[in-house]
């Protein structure tokens, strides 16, 4: 059967075919095992990402092939943007666990005099990752990586976009772990549902916005905690002073990795007006570089993805056409179809700002570019927006750069590139508002499902405090206000 039209189905053991009551029965399992993997000791946690690390590099060759089945990513994106970030995370949180688990002691102020205190990091619970299927292993496995370094168990609902992938994810975890600890749902909308009414403690969604309010108002029923990981238009800003090769260079990949299908992918570009020609040639000779002289050797590219399904592609070609139709030009790239969803690198200029192309994040290898004349009108014109998942500067001068970081605000920005900031396993990862709650990855991964308790120890019996208690005399008010005066 084509894994496209197949009905979802349980991952687990046995064979229900009723996925509802599959993820009733994992869930109430997971729930049931929480006194026992809440105990498990940093060595414990680390042999278990160790295990996932080692099946992923015995399957590096089955990785590649899904990927490749579900819209033609290459091996070498696949092994630089699927496999080497969650093995990145795996390295990290195996050599940092035990430091992170560890109470964390903090001072003590006069008015507790007699106490000690510190923060303890303790497991949620039971977590649920929804994923997307523009980098299906790394957004499943990524977050899964945390959840696994705080203690939690979860269970993981991938995209069913990309059957191949997640299908594998299900086979390889499945091998290495008892549902009470991980398990994967295939299946589409309806089972995102039923396992969002249930009262997980935490929820990992990476997704649109608009299914990020979703599933935020579902976390809402049982006060869940959640992190968001969601998307919008992140803008590149390429200012008079930049290296314009090594600027388009950059963006060029940025952008059409993945095949523009990327949630931090440059959106759209603010160009200084006396470099904006310089750079739209340097982004043709990038992407003749990098995928081929013509849209006949593009099409035919081993290098370049594909776009996910017939919806998203449909909804590309009209973002172009009504681009164009309101006097955008197109002067790189063609999107006459030469092979099944496939849209050439394409570059659009003069593009009105009330396009369809500039409201809506475009997640796909359209970019527009935009000349300014006075870097304010540029600010003002990307602060209009929601807030970016990422924000790119490209430019020499300092002074600019900063301008840029203090007026605006973004989930993340690499200076002078694309993307790498991701890719940093100290730095936090997420957005802001529209494009993100909460910071997952590396450390902050693991405090995503961890709940962050503070514990104060008491060591005497007649503490200072006490002098605070009732009746409030006048001595207590003489005291207190020494205490508002010194605070
Ligand atoms: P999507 O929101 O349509 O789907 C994501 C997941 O949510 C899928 O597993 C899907 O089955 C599930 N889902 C869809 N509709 C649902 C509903 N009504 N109720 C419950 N669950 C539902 O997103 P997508 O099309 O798979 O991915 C593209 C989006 O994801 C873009 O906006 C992109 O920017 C964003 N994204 C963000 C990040 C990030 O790290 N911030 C990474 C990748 C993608």
């Amino acid at each position: 059967m084509d894994p496209r039209t197949a009905p979802p189905r349980s991952t687990t053991n046995g064979d229900a075919t009723d996925v509802f009551a599959e993820i009733d029965r994992v869930f109430a399992l997971q729930h049931e095992y929480q006194p026992f993997i809440r105990r498990t000791t940093a060595p414990e946690r680390v042999r278990k990402l160790q295990r996932l690390r080692a099946k992923l590099l015995e399957r590096r060759q089955d990785l590649r092939d899904a990927l490749h089945a579900d819209f033609r990513k290459p091996p070498t994106e696949v092994d630089l943007t699927e496999l080497m970030p969650v093995l990145l995370e795996i390295k990290h949180a195996s050599k940092h666990l035990a430091d992170w688990m560890q109470p964390k002691k903090v001072s003590t102020p006069v008015t507790l005099f007699g106490t000690s205190s510190e923060i303890r990091y303790e497991p949620k619970g039971v977590g649920l990752i929804i994923s997307p299927w523009n980098y299906p292993i790394n957004l499943t496995l990524g977050p899964l990586v945390g959840a696994i370094a705080a203690g939690c168990s979860a269970i993981l609902k991938p995209s069913e976009h990309t059957p191949h992938a997640t299908r594998l994810m299900k086979e390889l975890l499945g091998e290495l772990f008892d549902e009470r600890e991980v398990a994967v749902f295939e299946g589409e909308v309806d089972v995102a549902q039923h396992l969002l009414d249930k009262p997980f403690h935490h929820i990992y969604f990476t997704g649109s916005p608009e299914v990020g309010k979703i599933v935020m108002r579902a976390a809402a029923e049982h006060l869940a905690s959640v992190t968001l990981e969601l998307g919008g238009k992140s803008p590149t800003i390429v200012d008079e002073t930049a290296d314009i090769d090594d600027a388009a260079r950059k963006i060029t990949y940025g952008k059409f990795a993945n095949k523009g299908q990327t949630c931090i992918a440059p959106d759209y570009v603010y160009v200084h007006e006396r470099v904006h020609d310089a750079f739209v040639e340097a982004l043709q000779d990038n992407i003749h570089d990098f995928y081929g002289p013509d849209a006949e050797a593009r099409a035919s590219s081993k290098d370049y993805a594909r776009i996910i399904h017939e919806k998203h592609h449909r909804r590309l070609e009209a973002l172009y056409a009504e681009a164009l139709e309101q006097g955008a030009r197109s002067p790189v790239g063609q999107t006459q179809r030469s092979a099944p969803r496939f849209i050439d690198p394409t570059v659009l200029t003069d593009v009105p700002a009330e396009a369809r192309i500039m409201q809506e994040e475009i997640f796909g290898p359209l970019l527009p570019v935009l000349p300014y004349q006075s870097l304010d009108d540029a600010l003002d014109a990307i602060n209009a927006k929601p807030r970016p998942l990422a924000l790119y500067i490209f430019s020499e001068d300092e002074a600019t750069i900063e301008r840029v970081l203090n007026h605006t605000t973004a989930g993340g920005t690499s200076v002078n590139d694309t993307l790498l900031h991701y890719m940093h396993p100290e730095l936090p990862f997420g957005g802001v508002n529209t494009s993100g709650i909460g910071k997952g990855y590396g450390y902050y991964g693991f405090l995503a499902f961890s709940n962050e308790r503070p514990v104060l120890r008491q060591k005497l019996k007649r503490s200072p405090f006490q002098q605070f208690y009732p009746p409030y005399t006048k001595v207590t008010q003489k005291l207190v206000n020494l205490l508002v005066r010194y605070f």
